[in-house]
């Protein structure tokens, strides 16, 4: 089949494209609405995300000019991920052949140039494994159903930011300091879970005010079990009074 890039395609004609493909695959699954957002990730990665009835789609800007038949890949592999139902081999075919066409590789690799100036180590660490963690967490915490973001060691030690979300790059960093057998386990944890409550409550913006860490969020984060055993290890490692001065 001929693949031929296209005009960039619209959000709402995205959206209104996953709902004919959620349609299809989960009839029985009610939706409210259907958000997408393309973001400038540094890779092909792409996120899906069901709450409340509401259905949140985050697509990587490079995808944008892909063809509608490739984007109906993408939509199709998401929706069965996200309900854990078998992913139709031609979707699978379709969406990583498109990954594989040259203009699409050299689009990628300029991206992962540019990004590799923000030196992010890679998530297996000497003493953590950030990929295992986040899984466990997830499963914990989250029911599973978080799609994972980019993971990775800040190649700077920092005792003092020994956390932080970037939302353009859809990554969580961990101070490279935590990556040591001197920290109860449960402490690194707990700071890899305060990042993840980042991805479930962004930043709220009313009358001008920032919200990063919202009633909300702070309900969440005691449910962290072993808060106060991790919260105590924190402050001795860093020596600081609130531990949670963990960047957003
Ligand atoms: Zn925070």
């Amino acid at each position: 089949m001929a693949i031929e890039s296209g005009a960039p395609i619209k959000s709402e004609e995205l959206a209104a494209l996953v709902g004919r493909v959620h349609a299809r695959i989960a009839p029985e699954r009610r939706i409210a609405s259907i958000e997408v957002e393309f973001r400038p990730f540094a890779n092909a990665n792409s996120f899906i995300r069901m709450q409340r009835g509401e259905l949140a789609l985050r697509v990587a800007d490079l995808l944008r000019t892909a063809p509608v038949v490739v984007l109906e890949a993408l939509a199709t592999i998401l929706i069965s991920k996200l309900y854990r139902k078998p992913v139709p081999a031609g979707a699978s075919r379709q969406y990583r052949s498109y990954l594989r066409r040259v203009d699409v590789a050299d689009h990628l690799a300029g991206i992962k140039r540019e990004r590799g100036r923000k030196q992010i180590l890679p998530p297996q660490g000497r003493h953590y494994d950030l990929i295992a963690l986040f899984e466990k967490l997830n499963v914990q915490y989250f029911g599973g159903m978080m799609s994972r973001p980019e993971l990775g060691w800040s190649r700077r030690a920092s005792r003092t930011h020994l956390g932080h979300y970037d939302p353009v790059h859809h990554t969580i960093v961990l101070s490279a300091e935590l990556d040591t057998d001197a920290i109860v386990p449960v402490a690194v944890e707990y700071v890899l879970y305060h990042e993840m409550l980042h991805l479930r409550f962004p930043v709220e913006v009313k009358n001008g005010r920032r919200t990063v860490h919202g009633p909300a969020f702070r309900q969440e984060e005691r449910r962290f079990a072993g808060y106060d055993e991790a919260r105590e290890a924190l402050r001795r490692f860093a020596h600081r009074e609130d531990p949670t001065g963990i960047e957003n």
